[in-house]
């Protein structure tokens, strides 16, 4: 059978074939030391995993509302109301199959042949892929550890024409780690409420935050600017649920009605039972966020600290989510053969930059504990040596 043409343009993940064969040399019993996860490696907490039981228990096993459950919804705008310092309600919240989804969905619904999406590198790997499935043309904007990998107001406004619809923002950023400041985001929300577009901001990392970093969302920085941006976030990461599939979008109920339509049509409503985890999750003492977040500054403290002293590669000191973004330029290696070859010779699980836009990076997870960072530096070290 022929494939629609969209599936063309959309290539296999450069991600799979080093996933790949970490398993398969794990499963060989080999000892192999896995940086490329991106999610936390902790449990589900225990009130919320109960929640989900006693949803099942209680029946709670039939199609819902397309949007998401009516207390759901109404949770997720009174915490955004109080967090983000903007008046949210229900009408205003849509709830997605994770934060993927609701990215997509957002996709879906506003992006047409020839519409411009500013997308600043390195970049989460699935936003140019959204933006070309909804037939849209992603524009990225390349930045480098002399912004801190930060878009600045004036590449913004460069790459704004009248084509553009949306601009992707992500602080904390995945794969960089970076976070804007408020006066940088406040610099940003400026120029997208002046030039008219829309702003999709993804948040999913906003209670990820080490030494003092703070959060200010893109809708909060300019009266005005609230009209302009859409929350895109989920429970995935600040409360270890990748699995639960459980996201939302926020923002204009005229766009939050589309994707409702389109996702009446197409995934009906996120698992039922999940969405009352969620409802725990915000209804319950966020200490588990907390002792999460404890464990991971921990570990960036002593990762960042071993790193910073390896010859060869450079890396700017992340302040949000769990990952390093690490310039291997010095080794004249791309990325993709530069995890190849430490997996294989090191046995080390690291991704490739590539996926990101940024072929002289690679990306190292500290969703991991203390002794495989202190063993992986050290491999990284003599691998690194060996390249120069
Ligand atoms: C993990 C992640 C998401 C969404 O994850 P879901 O599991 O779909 O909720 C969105 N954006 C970024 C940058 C991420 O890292």
């Amino acid at each position: 059978m022929k494939l629609a043409a969209r599936v063309e343009q959309v290539p296999q993940s450069v991600t799979l074939a080093i996933s790949a064969k970490a398993k398969a040399m794990k499963a060989e019993g080999l000892d192999v030391l896995n940086f490329s996860v991106g999610e936390p490696d902790f449990d589900t907490p225990p009130h919320i995993v109960a929640a989900a039981q006693k949803a099942l228990d209680e029946g709670k096993t039939r199609y819902g509302p397309a949007a998401g459950e009516p207390k759901l919804r109404e949770l997720i705008a009174r915490t955004l109301t109080e967090e983000v310092g903007v008046n949210y309600s229900a009408e205003n919240i849509i709830v997605t199959n994770g934060g993927k989804h609701s990215l997509y969905s957002l996709m879906m619904a506003t992006i047409e042949p020839g519409d411009e999406v500013i997308i600043p590198s390195p970049y989460w790997l699935s936003y140019p892929e959204m933006v070309k499935l909804a037939s849209g043309t992603p524009v990225i904007v390349p930045t480098d550890a002399s912004t801190e990998y930060k878009i600045t107001p004036e590449l913004l406004r460069e790459a704004i024409t009248p084509k553009t619809k949306l601009f992707v923002l992500n602080s904390p950023s995945n794969p960089t780690g970076m976070v804007y400041t408020p006066d940088e985001i406040r610099a940003l929300a400026e120029v997208v409420v002046e030039s008219g577009i829309y702003v999709v901001s993804d948040e999913i990392y906003s209670k990820i935050l080490y030494e003092g970093a703070q959060h200010l969302s893109i809708a909060a920085a300019k009266p005005g600017s609230d009209k302009q941006t859409l929350i895109s976030s989920g429970f995935a990461k600040s409360f270890a649920m990748t699995g639960w599939r459980l996201g939302y979008l926020a923002g204009d109920k005229t766009i939050i009605g589309a994707m409702t339509r389109i996702q009446s049509h197409s995934t009906s409503n996120v698992c039922t039972f999940s969405q009352y985890g969620a409802i725990a999750a915000l209804e319950g003492s966020l200490d588990c966020v907390e002792e999460m977040r404890l464990a991971f500054a921990k570990r960036r403290e002593v990762m960042y600290e071993l790193l910073s002293a390896v010859p060869g590669i450079q890396c700017v000191k992340p302040y949000g989510a769990f990952y390093m973004y690490v310039n291997i330029g010095k080794t004249h290696l791309g990325s993709v053969d530069f995890c190849s070859a430490l997996l294989e010779e090191k046995q080390m699980a690291a991704v490739p930059g590539k996926a990101f836009g940024t072929d002289d990076h690679i990306r190292l997870s500290y969703a991991t504990d203390l002794k495989t960072i202190e063993t992986g530096v050290k491999r990284l070290e003599e691998f690194v040596a060996s390249k120069l």
